[in-house]
């Protein structure tokens, strides 16, 4: 069998937590085929990341196989506050969310003390109005605004339920308006950056202004992921896109804000936006969620994966099943499994870009790159080549031509570490590091040396070429030729 044939193309993100932490539990997480690890700030301390990132890092060194290193900033999550025990809310109940640090001082008069639900947010009030829902514990338990006292805010429950301390608070199409990063964000941010982590990903993105304003902050050091979980997002979801480098489908919260059912139909236009504008694309949450204490997938779950793959997502992600499940390793294997599997029925493998008529949304296909990039496919089928090259510096003509979803693997050559490994959660991509003088001709041979070790051709086959000259400029692919192996 060829290494075409073997090479996997969809990319697996892992979620990591106390069930990986042991050394040897790790390392086989990465043996099994992560090829980035997502570290989740809403839970992890500096110290500990500090850890996983130095494991990753090495490890990938070791096995020769690049791993990206993806730093989940919390993001302005609203919580409840700290209960003295566990409030029993009834239908028809009168509850009363005031911030944390007022307490029962921003009661009204008469109203009842152990009816007080504290939050995280001190600006609830101005946010919500009479005739608001307010979702908590993932959805569990709904109540509606009746009235705004001040810095009150008194509801009336809807679904009843036993609410506990920290449990999340989502407001369903009300505009929430707590600044995107929150001085835990920054610190987490200042640490993530320090340690030169490869992405960053952003939650709760409300607008476009989140994304540069991360930008802003990070310049150069890292790539953003726009995590999309608010129904505000979808608004503008073509501008956010545009903004990032890359988005999550994060399922968790987008199905607390949307209707469920909403969800599968927005998981196809955040996957097939992403693939137009040239954004690898990571579906996430709950995606083998019993396998965090069973050591088989349930069909359904196995089949939810499948349609992440059919859709054309570049990655899926696992989150407590390898953080706090009893079977991590397991759990990426049986990723492995569902995307060979799937891969086995293409090519073609699921791309919009071909189908979509000239509009503006397909502005990345309608620029030079991406003439480039479709000209490549064509000389790959016409050719019979066995593989693509790109010639990258920033990743950005590996990403253009990975959103072509071609037939055959596209060995990215770069000198960048950071592009080496942020490819790795790009469709399609098997990134080759080069070190040493950057120009044509030295690029090409550690192309063809890679192309040959990794088995994806054999003297005398052609294969396609595509760069962006002069190499140092980014965000140009202006160049295809054809070569020999
Ligand atoms: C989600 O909500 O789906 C998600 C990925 O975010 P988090 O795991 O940070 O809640």
């Amino acid at each position: 069998m060829t290494a075409s044939r073997l090479f996997r193309r969809a990319k697996i993100v892992c979620t990591v937590g106390p069930a990986c932490s042991e050394p040897s539990t790790f390392r086989a997480l990465i043996e099994a085929g992560a090829d980035a690890i997502r570290i989740n700030f809403s839970h992890a301390e500096h110290a500990e990341a500090r850890a996983i990132i130095e494991a990753t890092r090495r490890i990938g060194r070791e096995t020769g196989r690049p791993v990206a290193i993806i730093a989940d900033l919390q993001g302005p999550k609203i919580r409840v506050g700290d209960l003295p025990s566990p409030l029993r809310i009834s239908e028809g109940d009168r509850c009363y969310f005031v911030p944390e640090e007022k307490g029962a001082g921003a009661l009204p008069e008469g109203a009842s003390r152990d009816r007080l639900i504290p939050t995280t947010y001190a600006g609830l009030a101005e946010d919500v109005a009479a005739g608001d829902r307010i979702l908590l514990d993932d959805g569990k338990i709904e109540v509606q605004v009746l009235e705004v006292n001040g810095d009150c805010v008194e509801v009336e429950a809807v679904t009843p339920g036993e609410l506990g301390s920290h449990k999340g608070i989502n407001l369903p199409g009300v505009r929430v308006g707590a600044p995107s990063l929150t001085d835990k964000d920054r610190d987490d941010l200042a640490f993530a950056i320090d340690q030169d982590v490869d992405y960053v990903a952003l939650s709760f993105v409300r607008r476009p202004e989140d994304v540069v304003d991360l930008r802003d902050r990070i310049g150069g050091h890292g790539l953003i992921i726009s995590k999309i979980e608010k129904d505000q997002a979808l608004q503008d979801l073509d501008e956010i896109i545009r903004q990032s480098d890359g988005v999550m489908v994060a399922r968790g919260d987008l199905g607390v804000e949307l209707p469920y059912e909403e969800v599968p139909l927005v998981q196809k236009r955040i996957i097939t936006q992403g693939q137009e504008l040239a954004r690898p694309s990571i579906t996430a949450t709950q995606m083998l969620e019993s396998m965090t204490t069973s050591s088989r997938p349930t069909r359904a779950e196995v089949s939810d994966v499948a349609t992440a793959l059919l859709d054309g997502t570049d990655a899926v992600m696992l989150s407590a099943e390898t953080a706090v499940g009893h079977h991590p390793i397991e759990a990426v294997r049986v990723m492995e499994r569902i995307i060979r599997r799937i891969e086995r029925e293409g090519p073609p493998f699921p791309s919009r870009i071909r189908e979509q008529p000239a509009t503006e949304r397909a502005a990345v296909q309608q620029t030079t790159s991406g003439a480039v990039a479709a000209a490549a496919m064509q000389a790959v089928q016409r050719l019979g080549a066995p593989f693509l090259v790109t010639f990258t510096r920033s990743g950005f003509t590996a990403r253009v031509v990975s959103a072509q979803r071609p037939p055959v693997p596209i060995l990215a050559v770069t000198d960048q570490s950071s592009t080496y490994r942020q490819l790795a959660v790009a469709w399609g991509v098997h990134p080759v590091l080069f070190e040493g003088e950057v120009n044509y001709r030295t690029m090409l041979s550690r192309a063809r040396s890679a192309a040959l070790d990794g088995g994806f051709g054999r003297p005398g086959d052609r294969f396609i070429v595509t760069a962006g000259v002069p190499f140092h400029v980014t965000g140009t692919t202006n160049m295809m030729r054809i070569e020999e192996l």
